[in-house]
């Protein structure tokens, strides 16, 4: 129907290959694997790499986080270009360095600074995030800008005709950076810029006090300028006047992405825009969404390191011997029957964890397994522990963020359980699927846009789909789609197997989604001025 079309945002098509190749630089507050918290890590640790593969020549700009723990050692590769430059920000001159570490045919670029020395994950510790977060990414902004001038990486600088990919509103001072302070000194004339949204609902909102620190001509406030809604002001003499750097980043670059098409459509509501839908509708002739690849060397289930059995679409034996070690591991009944439910994730009311801990007491009536594995909200964490203490023979929380077990949680479960109240594009599923586990999740974003829901009677020959898309986000919607799940699992096996061929079977190559990035790269720059 219209109303379908309309919801789906709008697609990037894949023309046969633009030949021209790019200076491509991302920046970007975390990567993998030096610095991963979720998706945005995995996207700028595997897209750059695509692009580079492609003929471009591609650089990634990063904080150099030193926790002072054996972590570091992933940045021991990166060398001190011996390259130190002063940035003129709250109200002194910040000296920063350049580490850089060529590994697939891509710069990576790590700036160094004493503000990025500390325990913790990049945004903040156990006491919640950093309170100097805007300095910090405000650091990281100039230095990235200045990159592409000052470093010379195999002998040439990038040089001012490059193309920023930005990511989130960490990186988002970076094409507002060019418009303000570069352009007019005739720097960065021919240089275009696109903002990649990966989560709208952090946007780096300040008091409009510390604009003078931002590094910005006065008369460039405007840009930033954010008011507060009446409701959301502290006291009577709030005004609500704020500076919002992703609304800097929507209103200067040359383009706007988001990760994937259904979630572009998203933030141009009032539900999904978080304050910015009406800015971002006006700019939707601008605005696509690509759906993110996945790194499919990490995951693959035929040479996974991480897992104790490896197996392919060819023999699937070792998914239920991956099962099997699993339970055991967990201490749980080894019974290679028992449908096993997983769950990965940061535990954040974004990815619904409330509702699946209010619906455990009803599902642990059914006979089957749980495992939960993530880390963040301190009550969803002592809810976790709690509930496996209740349900020790069913429910198992494993509080914490570790890569090896979400691998092992992936190959040997047969649900994966999603149930985001939005998610704008969502990496486990697809992992999910390459490794034959079915995923059961919320429709919504990405989640909608890759999980195709099962259809029994699709015609011989044709995809039955790939999992289960729920609707609407609540208990008894997303308690009805896992039974149908587990049902199918346990009376349907030629469906199961259906469902498991034809999520393993997919195209989850980060090829494709880096085509449709060189069709939006070379939109900006034939669109701009
Ligand atoms: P988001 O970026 O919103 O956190 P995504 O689904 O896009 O969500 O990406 C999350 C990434 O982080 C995936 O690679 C996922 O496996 C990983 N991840 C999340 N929580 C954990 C955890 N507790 N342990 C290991 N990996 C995790």
């Amino acid at each position: 129907s219209a109303k379908e079309e309309e919801t789906k945002g709008i697609d990037v098509e894949e023309k046969p290959t633009t030949r021209v190749t790019r200076n491509i630089v991302f920046v970007t507050a975390e990567v993998a694997p030096y610095s991963k918290t979720g998706g945005l890590g995995d996207v700028c640790g595997s897209l750059p790499v695509a692009l580079a593969a492609r003929g471009h020549r591609v650089m990634v700009v990063s904080p150099r986080y030193v926790h002072g723990d054996p972590s570091d050692v992933v940045f021991s590769g990166a060398l001190d270009l011996d390259c130190h430059i002063k940035i003129p920000c709250f109200g002194g001159l910040q000296e920063v360095a350049f580490f850089h570490e060529y590994r697939e045919g891509v710069d990576w670029v790590f700036v160094d600074h004493p503000s990025y020395h500390r325990p913790g994950n990049p945004y903040g510790d156990s006491y919640g995030a950093f309170s100097d977060n805007q300095f910090r990414f405000t650091v990281l902004c100039h230095a990235a800008c200045e990159a592409p001038l000052v470093l010379l990486l195999g002998g040439f600088t990038y040089g001012e005709k490059c193309l920023f990919l930005v990511n989130d509103w960490h990186a988002g001072l970076v094409p507002v950076l060019l418009a303000a302070k570069y352009r007019p000194h005739g720097v960065y004339k021919d240089a275009r810029s696109i903002i990649v949204i990966h989560n709208l609902a952090h946007q780096g909102v300040e008091p409009a006090e510390t604009y003078k620190n931002l590094g910005l001509p006065l008369e460039w406030y405007g840009a930033l300028e954010w008011v507060f809604p009446t409701w959301a002001r502290t006291h009577a003499l709030d005004t609500g006047e704020a500076v919002n750097v992703l609304k800097g980043a929507i209103v200067t670059s040359d383009r706007i992405l988001t990760v994937s098409q259904g979630y572009s459509w998203e933030i141009t509501t009032v539900e999904g825009g978080n304050g910015l839908n009406g800015l971002l509708s006006s700019r939707k002739s601008i605005l696509n969404g690509i759906v993110n690849g996945i790194d499919v060397a990490e995951w693959n289930p035929a040479s996974d390191e991480h897992i104790p059995f490896r197996y392919s679409i060819d023999d699937i034996s070792g998914k239920v011997q991956c099962k099997t070690a699993l339970q055991k591991e967990l201490g749980l009944a080894v019974r290679p029957d028992c449908p096993m439910i997983g769950f990965i994730g940061r535990l954040d009311f974004q990815k619904g964890v409330d509702l699946i801990l209010s619906a455990i007491p009803e599902l642990m009536q059914d006979d089957i397994q749980f495992i939960m594995l993530g880390s963040g909200d301190r009550q969803f964490e002592n809810w976790m522990r709690a509930l496996e203490s209740t349900y020790k023979d069913k429910f198992r929380g494993w509080v914490g963020f570790s890569v090896p077990v979400s691998h092992r949680i992936t190959a040997g479960c047969d649900i994966l359980l999603m149930p985001s109240r939005f998610e704008p594009c969502g990496l486990n599923q697809l992992y999910a699927m390459r490794y034959g586990t079915v995923p059961v999740v919320h429709c919504t974003g990405g989640l909608k846009d890759t999980v195709e829901n099962f259809h029994p009677y699709a015609e011989e020959g044709s995809s039955q789909g790939t999992g289960w898309t729920f609707s609407p986000l609540s208990k008894d919607s997303m308690l009805a789609a896992l039974r149908l799940a587990v049902g199918t699992y346990r009376e349907h096996k030629s469906s199961w197997e259906g469902l498991i061929k034809s999520g393993m079977e997919k195209d989850y190559t980060w090829d494709k989604a880096a085509t449709k990035y060189e069709q939006v790269i070379e939109w900006a720059f034939c669109d701009s001025p």
